[in-house]
C-alpha cells in the first residue's frame, strides 16, 4: 500500500543523554505538535533530524528506537548543526523570512554549501524508502531544496511542500544571493503551501520576479509540469486540549494555580525563545500598564513561559540576557510581599502544566512581531471550555486571519497592547463568552485533522490536473496521432497565429520579426501541395506584408480586418464604424501620459495600449484599471475589450479571428483542420472551427483549444515533424 513519507529538518522526538543513556522525549515546536497525531497510521513513516550529533557507536540502538515509532533519523554532523541548522536555516532564512535581515545579516557561501548538502543527505534518506506510489510530504524553511532534488530522481512522485514560516516580500527575499535556487527548489514539489493568502502572494511575486515562468492565477507553468500555490492555515489537534481539562492531573494543577495565585488575574505568554515572538515588547506593554495603572499591582500577574530554542545563536543567547535584565526590573520596581508581577520561567513545561495554564489565564497575550501561524493562540481557544476568557492577538501572526474575534492588535505599538490588555481586563462575561464561541468554531472546524485532509486532497487533485495536462500535451502518443492524421490526409487548412505562438514575445513589439528557422519550417509545409496555409494574426498588415507577403501563404490581419490571398492584393473589410476611434484615443492616452514605458498602437479597426515595458505590476494594474473604465463605453459603442499579453486592445466587435476562419473553411473541402495561438482572440478560432478540427493552444491557461503546446519552440518542434512524415515517410 503507498505510503506517506513526512520529512521535515526535526523528528517529532529528541534524543537526550541522560548519563550515557540516551532518551526519547517529544520535541517542542509548532509542527511536532501539529503532525504527531497522524504519522504513526498506516506504514506512514517521518524522516528527520534526532536533534543532536550522535556516535557511531549509539546509531544502532538509535535507529532501532526509532523504528519503533516509525521515524527514520538523517544525522547531522557537528559542521552540518552549526553550518546548515545554525548558519544557514537560522541565522539567514529565518531572520529573512521574518522581516528581520539587516545589513548584519551575513551570507556566507560555506554556510550556502552545507544547506546545500544537507538537503542531499535528506535525498538519500528519502529515496532509500521510497516506492513509486507514495506521496513525499516535506516541511519548512530547512529543506527548500529538497523537493527539486528528490523531482530529479524521481520525476512522477507525487510531492507536497509546506512552509511554516511567513514567505516574506519579494522586496526582503530578493536579498538572498541564492534566491533563484531556493525558489527552484520549492518548485520541485507539485502542491506548496503556506499559511496565508499574503504568503502565497508573495511567493507568486517572488517566482514571476526572478523565474521565467508564466503563472496565471495560483498555477505556475514550470517546465514540465504546473505547480500549484495555495493557502492552508495549520489546525492543532484541538479534542486535545479540551479533553485535557477535565483530567485529573490537569485539574489538580488548575487547583494549585488558583491556590497561589487567589485573586489575582493571570495573563498568560507563551513562546519559544526567538526575536520574532516580540517577548521584549510584551514586557514593555505591561510594564506601561503598571505604570500608568497603579491600581493593577498586585491584581494582575503576568505568566510568562519562554522555551529555550537554538541558544547556540549568539542572538538568541543575546536576547534570553535582555528578557532575563527586564523581567528582573519590572519585578524589583513593582513586586510586593506578597505578589510578583511576572512568573517567569525559562523552560519547556509538560503537557499538563501547559493545558492548566490554558485552562486557567484569564488572558492569552500573543504579540510575536511576525510569526508563520501561531499555534499557541489556538491551543489557548481550545482550552477554553467555558467560552470565557480573552486572547490578544497580534495582527503578525497567521493566525489572526482566522482568529478574527481576538483583540488584534499591532505588536509594535505598545500603547494599544496595554490598552488591550486592560480592556480584556474589564472585558464583560457576555463578550468574552461571543467572542470565545466563534473562535472555538473556527478552532475546532480547521483543526490539524482537517488542515491535512485539505492538503492532501488538493495534492491529489494537483496530480490528477497534471494527468489530464499530460493526456492534451501534444507529446508522445498524443503527438503521433496527431502526425499520423496529417499523413493520411489531401486537403489541410492550418491556421497560424504569429506573436506567442510561432515567435516569443519580445520586449519591443518590432523585434518579433521571423528569422530564418521559421521560414525554413513554412517553407517547407508550404512545398506540401497539400497544404493551405493561413497566417491569422493581429498584427498590421503592412508588417505580415512586409514578413510574407511573398510567400504562399493566406494571411489574415487584425484579426480579420485585412485579408490577402496568395498573389493578391491586401483587401480591407469595407463598412465598419471607426467614429469610436478619437474619444477611445484619448482615454488610452491618460494611461500612456501616467504609466512611463506604454503606448497605443492604431490599427484600422483597433486600439491597442501597449505595456511590455511598463514596471511590472504598475502595467497590470494600469490595464485592470483601463479595463475598467472602457468596460461599459466599449459594450455600448459595438466594440469588444480584449486583454492580451501585456496589451489591451480595443476592437471593433464584427471582427474576429473566428469569423475570418470559418470563412476559409466554408471555401474548401478539408479533411484536416488544424489552428495553433496563445491569446484571447485565438478563442475564437478554435470555437468557431468544426469539431474534428486540432486545435492547440499555445502557453498555460484554460482555453477552448483540445490541446496545448508550452511554447513557440515547441510548436516549431511539431510543425517540423508535420513536414518530415509527410515528405519522407517517417518521424
Ligand atoms: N509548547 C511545548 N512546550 C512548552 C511550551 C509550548 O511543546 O513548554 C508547544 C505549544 O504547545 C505549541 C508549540 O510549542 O504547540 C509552539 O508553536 P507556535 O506555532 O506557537 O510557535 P513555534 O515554536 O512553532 O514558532
Amino acid at each position: 500500500m503507498p505510503k506517506t513519507i513526512i520529512v521535515s529538518n526535526r523528528l517529532p522526538v529528541k534524543i537526550q543523554d541522560n548519563d550515557g543513556q540516551l532518551l526519547l522525549k517529544p520535541s517542542e515546536g509548532g509542527l511536532a505538535t501539529g503532525l504527531g497525531s497522524i504519522y504513526k497510521t498506516d506504514g506512514n513513516v517521518w524522516i528527520g533530524w534526532p536533534g543532536q550529533a550522535i556516535d557511531e557507536d549509539n546509531k544502532t540502538t538509535v535507529n532501532e528506537q526509532l523504528k519503533e515509532l516509525s521515524l527514520i533519523p538523517v544525522y547531522l554532523t557537528q559542521d552540518d548543526i552549526s553550518q546548515f541548522y545554525e548558519g544557514f536555516s537560522n541565522e539567514v532564512l529565518w531572520p529573512v523570512f521574518h522581516y528581520y535581515a539587516s545589513t548584519y545579516t551575513t551570507y556566507k557561501p560555506s554556510h550556502w554549501d552545507y544547506y546545500q548538502s544537507v538537503n542531499q543527505k535528506f535525498k538519500e534518506a528519502i529515496l532509500a524508502v521510497a516506492e513509486p506510489n507514495d506521496t513525499i510530504w516535506i516541511h519548512d524553511y530547512q529543506l527548500l531544496l529538497l523537493p527539486e532534488l528528490i523531482r530529479a530522481e524521481r520525476p512522477d512522485v507525487s510531492i507536497g511542500f509546506f512552509l511554516h514560516i511567513p514567505f516574506p516580500s519579494h522586496e526582503m527575499f530578493r536579498l538572498i544571493p541564492w534566491r533563484s535556487e531556493l525558489l527552484q527548489g520549492m518548485l520541485g514539489a507539485d502542491l506548496v503551501g503556506f499559511h496565508t493568502f499574503d504568503d502565497v502572494r508573495h511567493f507568486l511575486s517572488a517566482v514571476s520576479r526572478l523565474l521565467p515562468m508564466p503563472i496565471s492565477s495560483n498555477i505556475i507553468a514550470c517546465k514540465d509540469r504546473y505547480v500549484v500555490a495555495e493557502s492552508f492555515p495549520m489546525g492543532i489537534d484541538n479534542k486535545k486540549y479540551e479533553d485535557a481539562v477535565s483530567d485529573p492531573d490537569v485539574q489538580e494543577q488548575m487547583q494549585q494555580i488558583k491556590d497561589v495565585f487567589k485573586e489575582s488575574k493571570l495573563i498568560l505568554s507563551i513562546d519559544r525563545l526567538d526575536y520574532s515572538k516580540g517577548i521584549l515588547q510584551r514586557l514593555q506593554a505591561f510594564e506601561l500598564m503598571l505604570q500608568q495603572h497603579p491600581e493593577y499591582i498586585g491584581k494582575v500577574t503576568l505568566y510568562m513561559v519562554v522555551v529555550p530554542s537554538r541558544d547556540k545563536v549568539p542572538q538568541y543567547a543575546e536576547l534570553r540576557n535582555q528578557i532575563d535584565k527586564r523581567v528582573g526590573n519590572i519585578n524589583s520596581m513593582y513586586r510586593t510581599m506578597d505578589w510578583t508581577p511576572v512568573n517567569y520561567f525559562y523552560r519547556s513545561v509538560p503537557f499538563e502544566t501547559l493545558a492548566a495554564l490554558y485552562a486557567s489565564a484569564e488572558v492569552c497575550l500573543v504579540t510575536p512581531m511576525r510569526d508563520g501561524m501561531n499555534l499557541v493562540s489556538k491551543e489557548y481557544i481550545a482550552s477554553r471550555v467555558n467560552n470565557d476568557g480573552v486572547l490578544i492577538l497580534s495582527e503578525m501572526a497567521g493566525a489572526s486571519r482566522e482568529l478574527i474575534d481576538a483583540l488584534i492588535v499591532n505588536p509594535n505599538n505598545i500603547i494599544q497592547v496595554k490598552d488591550a490588555i486592560i480592556q480584556a481586563l474589564n472585558m464583560p462575561l457576555d463578550e468574552q463568552n461571543a467572542r470565545m464561541q466563534q473562535m472555538r468554531q473556527v478552532v475546532s472546524k480547521f483543526n490539524v485533522a482537517h488542515w491535512v485532509d485539505l492538503f492532501m486532497e488538493r495534492l491529489n487533485e494537483v496530480k490528477l490536473m497534471q494527468r489530464s495536462m499530460q493526456t492534451r500535451h501534444v507529446e508522445g502518443s498524443t503527438k503521433q496521432s496527431i502526425i499520423n492524421r496529417y499523413k493520411s490526409t489531401s486537403k489541410r487548412l492550418i491556421f497560424l497565429d504569429y506573436d506567442g505562438t510561432l515567435v516569443d514575445f519580445q520586449p519591443n513589439v518590432n523585434q518579433a520579426v521571423p528569422d530564418s528557422d521559421l521560414y525554413s519550417i513554412l517553407n517547407e509545409l508550404m512545398l506540401d501541395p497539400a497544404n493551405h496555409l493561413v497566417l491569422i494574426s493581429g498584427r498590421k498588415h503592412e508588417n505580415l506584408n512586409e514578413w510574407f507577403g511573398d510567400k504562399n501563404i493566406y494571411l489574415i490581419a487584425e484579426h480579420g480586418a485585412w485579408f490577402k490571398q496568395q498573389g493578391m492584393e491586401w483587401h480591407k473589410v469595407n463598412g465598419l464604424s471607426t467614429t469610436w476611434k478619437p474619444e477611445l484615443f484619448d482615454i488610452m492616452q491618460k494611461y500612456v501620459d501616467r504609466t512611463p514605458g506604454s503606448f497605443i498602437e492604431e490599427k484600422s479597426y483597433s486600439l491597442v495600449w501597449h505595456y511590455r515595458k511598463a514596471q511590472k505590476g504598475l502595467g497590470e494594474l494600469r490595464a485592470n484599471e483601463l479595463m475598467n473604465t472602457l468596460k461599459y463605453l466599449a459594450t455600448d459603442k459595438g466594440l469588444q475589450l480584449l486583454p492580451g499579453d501585456k496589451v489591451v486592445e480595443v476592437k471593433n466587435m464584427e471582427i474576429n479571428k473566428g469569423k475570418a476562419a470559418l470563412g476559409l473553411v466554408d471555401q474548401g473541402d478539408y479533411d484536416f483542420i488544424m489552428a495553433l495561438g496563445d491569446d484571447l482572440t485565438d478563442e475564437d478560432t478554435f470555437k468557431a472551427l468544426p469539431d474534428n478540427s486540432v486545435t492547440i493552444k499555445v502557453g498555460s491557461g484554460s482555453s477552448a483549444a483540445k490541446f496545448y503546446l508550452r511554447n513557440p519552440s515547441e510548436v516549431r518542434q511539431l510543425l517540423r515533424a508535420l513536414s518530415i512524415n509527410s515528405t519522407i515517410g517517417q518521424e
